[in-house]
């Protein structure tokens, strides 16, 4: 087996085995309404066995994400390890393609220091597109939500008015930019002025409203939106929704991509409340989960490559440090204290 004199040196790796520890964090219990931090718990595993085919991998980052609260409502049981999207670096290898020191990606990860997987699992990163945590957000899932999500569903056309909901977070902020490349007006929504400033000032789009201090978001939207809204790309659900519905344009797109605002809550979903619009207007509505559209990774990546190398495309991202900060951060991530993607970061890949 290969192995990084780190570990070798450390003597913890005996043949196969990998004597040592890693630390995760596991549900304590299934959270109800907001999660609290005492709704997790970090514990100690021995990792075991590099089986045949295994990759023994240090996680350098690790991604929060909304779509973790929604298995913690149903999928997850209480002392399961919180699920994850990582970047980390390879450790010791018994599968033939991967190396020590190679940098990858592991969409079925979770919040924990080391992981011992099957190296079919871990994907080399691209070394065009850096740094390595961005594989997380813009060119990640969220990257290629945003592209699916508005050019495949959305399909926005020149002249047309795009309105982007959470649009300073990972997903939106990729939208809001992606429908102005299309020669679109565009109109975001989000939760404090320093996000919309950057949405107007860096992302350069037409307008950007802070649904928090805004007063009535439909008068709001119909300001910055004065011939009314062609697509709708909507993360956010509720009454963002249901303005935005009022504001909609006949034969108007709605592309559902989240729905954050509810995200908490047990049962039925708030929104949608006036339907009669929907017919009216004749308007189309759909929902999309980016993991159908895999096929179209190529396809984004080599446009973004050529939107960063030219400085046409901006991200950001809120990092924090070591894995007990894990559960902080998924709580601020709901609160919307996050500008752009939030990551933990564990250690540096140098
Ligand atoms: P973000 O980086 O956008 O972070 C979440 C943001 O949501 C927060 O920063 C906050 O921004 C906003 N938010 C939180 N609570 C509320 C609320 N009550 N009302 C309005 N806004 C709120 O996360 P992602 O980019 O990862 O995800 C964005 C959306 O995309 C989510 O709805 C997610 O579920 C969805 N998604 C869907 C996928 C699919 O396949 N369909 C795949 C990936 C993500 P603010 O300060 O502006 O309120």
């Amino acid at each position: 087996m290969q192995a990084t004199g780190l570990l070798a040196g450390n003597g913890r790796i005996r043949g196969t085995r990998i004597d040592m520890k890693s630390r995760e964090i596991i549900i304590k219990s299934r959270p109800a309404g907001m999660p609290r931090e005492s709704d997790f718990e970090m514990i100690e595993r021995d990792l075991g066995e590099c089986g045949p085919g295994q990759v023994l991998v240090r996680n350098l980052f690790l991604s929060v994400d909304p779509y973790q609260r929604n298995r913690m409502r149903s999928v997850l049981e209480p002392g399961d390890v919180v699920p994850a999207r990582c970047v980390g670096m390879v450790l010791a290898s018994r599968r033939e393609t991967l190396r020590t020191g190679d940098l990858v990606f592991v969409s079925n990860g979770a919040w924990r220091e080391f992981m011992l997987i099957d190296g079919g699992d871990a994907s080399l990163l691209d070394p065009e597109l850096s740094p390595p945590q961005i594989h997380l957000g813009i060119a990640g899932i969220p990257g290629l939500t945003a592209y699916v999500g508005l050019l495949d569903h959305g399909r926005p056309r020149a002249g047309e008015t795009v309105f982007v909901s959470a649009a300073a977070g990972a997903v939106g902020s990729l939208a809001c930019q992606i429908a102005k490349r299309s020669g679109c007006r565009v109109v975001g929504s989000a939760g404090s002025d320093d996000k919309v400033d950057w949405l107007v000032r860096e992302a350069g789009i037409d307008a950007a409203i802070n649904y928090r201090t805004c007063g009535d978001l439909s008068t709001a939207m119909r300001r910055h939106c004065p011939e009314g809204i062609h697509v709708l790309f909507e993360s956010v659900g509720g009454a963002q929704l249901d303005a935005a519905v009022g504001v909609m344009r006949p034969h108007g797109r709605i592309v559902l991509c989240g729905l954050i605002s509810s995200i908490n809550v047990e049962g039925a979903r708030p929104g949608l409340a006036d339907l009669d619009a929907f017919i009216s207007k004749r308007l189309g509505l759909r929902g999309f989960v980016v993991t159908d559209h895999l096929d179209r990774k190529a396809a984004f990546h080599a446009d973004l490559k050529g939107w960063l190398a030219r400085g046409e495309v901006r991200w950001r991202e809120t990092i924090v440090d070591g894995l007990d900060s894990a559960p902080r951060a998924f709580i601020e991530l709901l609160e919307g204290g996050n500008a752009g993607k939030m990551l933990v970061r564990l250690s540096s890949p140098d």
